[in-house]
C-alpha cells in the first residue's frame, strides 16, 4: 500500500492518541491535511484496516479505530471519552479446546469491552 500524505497524516493522528479509539469523524476532527473531507478519511480507514495498520472495532453503531501493535492484546473502551485501556487477551489459551469442540477452524478472534472508565463512571 502508498503511504500517501492524507495516510501518513491519519497514521500520525492515531499515534498521537494512541491511548484513545477514535471514530473516523474524531479522526476527521484532530487530522491536519489539507484537501481531507470525512468521505476520504472513512475510505482511508478502510485501506489502512485492510493493510491490517489499524485495527477497527464497533461499539454499537460507531466504528472505532486504533493503530495496530506487534504485541497481541484487547482493550476496554470507555464510551463517553474513548479511553482505551489495554488488557491482556482472555481467550488465546481457551482457543485450541473450542475450535476443537466445534470443529472449528478459528483464523482470528476480536473482543472489546466497553463501558465507562473511573473518570466517566462518576459523573
Ligand atoms: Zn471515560
Ligand atoms: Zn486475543
Amino acid at each position: 500500500m502508498r503511504m500517501t500524505k492524507q495516510r501518513k497524516a491519519i497514521v500520525e493522528t492515531l499515534k498521537q492518541n494512541s491511548n484513545k479509539a477514535l471514530s473516523a469523524e474524531m479522526i476527521y476532527q484532530k487530522v491536519e491535511s489539507e484537501n481531507l473531507n470525512l468521505s476520504t478519511v472513512y475510505r482511508t480507514m478502510d485501506k489502512l484496516t485492510e493493510a491490517e495498520l489499524i485495527h477497527k472495532t464497533v461499539v454499537g453503531t460507531v466504528a472505532y479505530f486504533y493503530l495496530a501493535e506487534n504485541e497481541h492484546k484487547h482493550f476496554m473502551i470507555c464510551t463517553n471519552c474513548q479511553k482505551m485501556i489495554p488488557i491482556g487477551c482472555l481467550i488465546q489459551k481457551f482457543l485450541p479446546d473450542l475450535a476443537e469442540k466445534n470443529h472449528f477452524k478459528v483464523t482470528g478472534h476480536d473482543i472489546t469491552i466497553f463501558g465507562l472508565c473511573e473518570e466517566c463512571s462518576v459523573l
